[in-house]
């Protein structure tokens, strides 16, 4: 196992950031990352970057408009992640694309995967798990006997006032069991 190519951001200086300072970190990021993909491929464009990404999706590189998006609520809300984990993997793809033949590699395929651990020293993995909390529209989990269901949180505060919800299906109370996660996407 490789160690991280990139440093390890302090948890505390970063939940310490303001808003605007933690999006600093991240293009900071962005660029330390952009530096390590130039040193292997010395023709690689620079990406432009938007903090525009909304919903349960925490970064995405968009080879149309030329850059890599992020998602600003859950950066606020997992910023060590985004700095060690979602940064790196959507720079990968940044790199991969721009390869010869790029475009024809699978999302996160062999080269995606080489990139990962070689030039970033992390663990190429294509999930990854967030709160949610606030960027999903239904982000309670609960269970009755038959299935998950995903309660607003509206309506989570109405059952934590006392309010009971019944599954249609089997009838049985909901019972609350802890926000969704994200999968990471592409
Ligand atoms: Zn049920
Ligand atoms: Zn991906």
């Amino acid at each position: 196992m490789t160690s991280p190519a990139l440093p390890d951001p302090d948890p505390q200086w970063l939940a310490d950031l303001d808003t605007e300072a933690c999006r600093t970190a991240l293009l900071d990021r962005v660029e330390a990352a952009f530096a390590l993909c130039v040193d292997v491929h010395p023709g690689l464009p620079r990406p432009r970057v938007w903090l525009d990404l909304r919903g349960r999706s925490a970064g995405q590189a968009h080879f149309g408009r030329g850059g890599l998006r992020f998602n600003p609520v859950l950066l606020e809300e997992n910023r060590h992640a985004f700095l060690v984990e979602v940064v790196p993997h959507e720079m990968a793809h940044w790199l991969v694309h721009h390869l010869e033949d790029g475009h024809r590699a699978r999302p996160h395929g062999h080269e995606w995967r080489t990139v990962m651990r070689r030039l970033f020293g992390l663990a190429p993995r294509v999930t990854h798990r967030f709160d949610t909390a606030r960027s999903s529209p239904a982000p309670h989990r609960y269970r009755c006997g038959c299935r998950e269901h995903a309660l607003s949180a509206r309506r989570h505060a109405l059952v934590r006032s006392g309010r009971a919800y019944r599954c249609r299906h089997c009838a049985q109370t909901l019972v609350y069991c802890g926000l969704r996660k994200l999968e990471k996407q592409a």
